[in-house]
Parts: C-alpha cells; structure tokens; sequence
C-alpha cells in the first residue's frame, strides 16, 4: 500500500512539475518576445544616417553589442549587414521589411538555423523612406528555455521525492491506524464504530459479521446442549433398560440353576417353571414395549380421520373386564362422530394406556370416567391419585411411583411416555390434575 501511494504521488507531482515547466517555458518565450520587441525600438533610436554604409552598420552592431544591422535603401535592396559577406540582397519579401514599407515598421520572430535559438527582428522606415534599417537578436526557443530549466526540474524532482516518501508513510500511517485499530477492536468488542466516516462502512461490515459469529456460536451451542440432552438421555434409556431387564433375567438364572441342581420337591420345581414363565413372559412384555416406545419416533406413515368415538367405545369395553376384576366403575360419556387426525393403532394407545392406569391405580368400588368431546378426550378416576412432586415425572420415561409394583401393579413406567409421544407428534397437549388420595385427572386437549 505504501509502495503505491509513493509511485501514485510521485507519478502526480512529476506530471505537474512537467506541465507547470512548460507553461512556464511558454509563458516566458512570450515575455521574452514582448521584451526583445520592446528593446529593439529603443536600440533603433540609436540609429542615425551616418550608419548607412557596411562600415556603419558594422560600427552599430558594435555598438548594439553585436546585434544585426541591416541597411537596405526604400526597396528592401540590402546595402549593407554587419553580419553578411554578401550582399545586395533583395529582402523585401521578408515579413518585417514588408510591414516596414507599408506601414512604417515591422516586428517578426524566426527560428535560427542554430538548433534552440530564435531570432528576433525589428524593422523601421527612415530618412523618409529612403532607407530601411532592420536590428536583429537572437533569443530563446521554448524548446531551450525548457532545457534550461532541466536542472531545476530536477532539483524539485529530488525534494519531490524526499517529500513524497515522507508523505506516503504519513499516509499510510494515517490511514492504515485507524483500520488496524478497528479490525483489532472488532475481535475482541460485540460492537465497533470509527470516528473516521470513511471507515463506518468497514465497522458496520464487521459489526455484521460478528452477529453472525454471535448468531452461529448460539446455535452451535444450543445444538450441543441437545446433542448432550441426547446422550444423556440416550445413556439413561440404555442404564433404565438393563436395570429392568436385569430383574427378570436374574431371576430365571436363580430357578434355572435350582433347577439345573436338582434336589428340589415338587412343590419347588412347581414354583421355578411358574417363575421362570412368568419372568420370561416379562422379559417379552418388556422388549415390545422397548420396540414400541422406539417406533413411534420413525412412525411417519400418513395420518387420518379415526373415529374416536367407535374406537373409546372399543377400548371401554374391552377393558371392562379388567374393571370389572378390581371392583371398578367403568363409565363412557361417548358422543357420537367425534374424528381425530391420527392413526387407529396410536389413539387406542393412548386411551388404552390412560383408562388402563385410571383402573389400576384406583381402589375397590371406585371410579373412572371417560369423556370424549370434539376437542378433548378426559379420563378422570376415584384412585389413590399422584403425589404434587412426582406429577411432573410420570411423563419420563421408566418412571413409576411405586418401585415395588413396578412390572406388577403397573407396568414398566413407559405407558405415560408412549402417551406423551403420541400426543406431542399429533399436536395435542396432554395435562394431568390429581390430588393424592382422591384420584387424578388426564386431559387431551386435540
Ligand atoms: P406404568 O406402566 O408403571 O403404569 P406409566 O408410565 O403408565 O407406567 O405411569 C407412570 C406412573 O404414573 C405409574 O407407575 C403410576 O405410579 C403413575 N400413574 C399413572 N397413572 C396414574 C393414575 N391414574 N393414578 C395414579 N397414578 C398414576
């Protein structure tokens, strides 16, 4: 940057000082000729009668400091020249002598035969008419007044250039600080600004690209916390899944290795092959509802209209008997043609689970309501109801308030979370009111 403010301003200032020499040579070349004019009148004053022979003329000249004398008589016929071998010339074509015999007097300016010189020539009438006397100097071309000048050219050239690479550090220095100062600010302020107007369009550009920075760093870190919540979450499905296989599984080796011993009475072997049955039963109970809580997350098959009211009607009754064995009213309040934008297997999933639990967890000669609405579907029960701090918990996944009845009473604490997951992919919030001995109160808003 510096090399080119230096090249671009030394190039400008010799352009100029370039074009400033040749007004200048011009400028003077015109004065110059003002000036010889002038002096040429004053020097012919000198001139009298006496002059008009060669050594007349020559004694002029002499005393012009060797200026041109040429006496011609009244037709421009050269009598005699300081300055000539030969004469008897005829110069009454030339430009001065001409003007000098029409009007009197006559100026013109030549170029020399010496290269860069010019020559000057005045002209005048006297002795009425009877002759013509022409002075003659030589003077600068432009052409050698700019030469001449050459040296002083150079001269400023030189202090040009001292000039010009102070000038381009200063610049530099001035410009190239303040972008520093504002590229160095942006790394470490949210917000730059410049008191120079000419860099605001930097600082807004920068500005820009640290709300970027700002904006991807955000999401970045938003992305990794739910990478985190993923594999914490993932880490703890993986740890509850094995607690809860380990259970059953623990128990069959128990009675498989009895078994396997021998010894036992009938009684025994009776209670292992039931035990064993039971748990492996279990086992498989356990394993579909795995499989089950994890396809719903890939379950993007198209949904449609389910009739909501043939289906809650399906699922009352077939779990009346379950009501029935624990001694509890089973109640539907069931309009008709109420539809839901679902699929058949996940809304019975999900009123299945509710009233399911609504009857487990309830007590002999209890309740549970069905309610199903356009817009809502309610299962309200008389039980034992969910104490305030575990409300909010039942939704996760292998929760269950009551370890000792977990797998027994209940399930395995993933009919809440298959519930959950159902609503949140189909867009309905559920919500659950309870009060702890008195019953509870499950709301899917549609
Ligand atoms: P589970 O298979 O154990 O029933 P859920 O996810 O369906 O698992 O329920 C989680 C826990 O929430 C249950 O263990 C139970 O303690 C509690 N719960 C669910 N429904 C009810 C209800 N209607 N009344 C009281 N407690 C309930």
């Amino acid at each position: 940057m510096r090399a080119r403010i230096l090249l671009l301003s030394l190039g400008v200032a010799l352009l100029c000082i370039l074009v400033f020499s040749l007004t200048s040579a011009q400028v003077y070349y015109k004065f110059s000729v003002e000036e010889s004019k002038r002096y040429l009148r004053v020097y012919m004053n000198g001139f009298d009668v006496g002059y008009a022979d060669q050594a007349g003329a020559l004694a002029f000249s002499e005393k012009l400091e060797g200026a041109r004398v040429t006496i011609m008589d009244g037709q421009g016929n050269v009598i005699a020249d300081s300055h000539a071998e030969e004469i008897a010339e005829n110069h009454a074509d030339r430009s001065e002598v001409a003007d000098a015999l029409s009007s009197g007097e006559g100026y013109a300016v030549r170029s020399s035969e010496t290269l860069g010189e010019v020559m000057f020539y005045y002209c005048r009438s006297v002795a009425d008419g009877e002759l013509l006397v022409r002075i003659a100097i030589s003077g600068d071309s432009v052409w050698r007044i700019f030469l001449n000048s050459l040296p002083a050219i150079a001269l400023f050239f030189a202090m040009d250039l001292v000039l010009c690479i102070v000038l381009s550090f200063v610049a530099t220095h001035f410009i190239l600080n303040p972008v520093k100062e504002l590229t160095a600010a942006a790394g470490t302020e949210k917000r730059v600004t410049s008191k120079y107007r000419e860099l605001l369009p930097i600082a807004e550009i920068l500005n820009g690209r640290n709300r970027d920075i700002e904006e991807q760093m955000l999401q970045l870190t938003a992305e990794k916390e739910l990478v985190e919540q993923a594999r914490v979450s993932k880490d703890e499905f993986i740890a509850n899944v094995t607690h809860e296989m380990n259970t059953p599984l623990t128990s069959i080796h128990g009675y498989a290795e009895l078994l396997d011993a021998g010894g036992l009475t009938e009684s025994q072997r009776a209670t292992a092959y039931k035990t064993i049955l039971a748990q492996s039963e279990r086992l498989a109970n356990l394993i579909a509802c795995i499989i089950n809580y994890s396809e719903i997350d890939s379950d993007d098959l198209p949904a449609y209209a389910v009739d909501f009211s043939a289906l809650a009607r399906e699922v009352i009754g077939a779990l009346k008997p379950e009501a029935d064995k624990r001694e509890v009213r089973l109640i539907g309040n069931i309009p008709d043609g109420v539809t839901v934008q679902s699929r058949h297997e996940r809304v019975s999933e999900v009123l299945g689970n509710l009233v399911r639990n609504a009857i487990r967890y309830n007590r002999a000669g209890g309740t549970v309501t069905v309610t199903l609405d356009p817009h809502m579907l309610v299962v309200e029960d008389t039980g034992i109801g969910i104490a305030e701090e575990n409300r909010s918990k039942i939704f996760d996944r292998f929760f269950t308030v009551d370890k000792s009845h977990s797998g027994k009473n209940g399930g395995f604490g993933l009919g809440l979370a298959v519930v959950k997951k159902i609503c949140k992919k189909s867009g309905w919030e559920i919500s659950v009111q309870s009060t702890l001995g008195e019953g509870s109160k499950f709301t899917v808003t549609f």
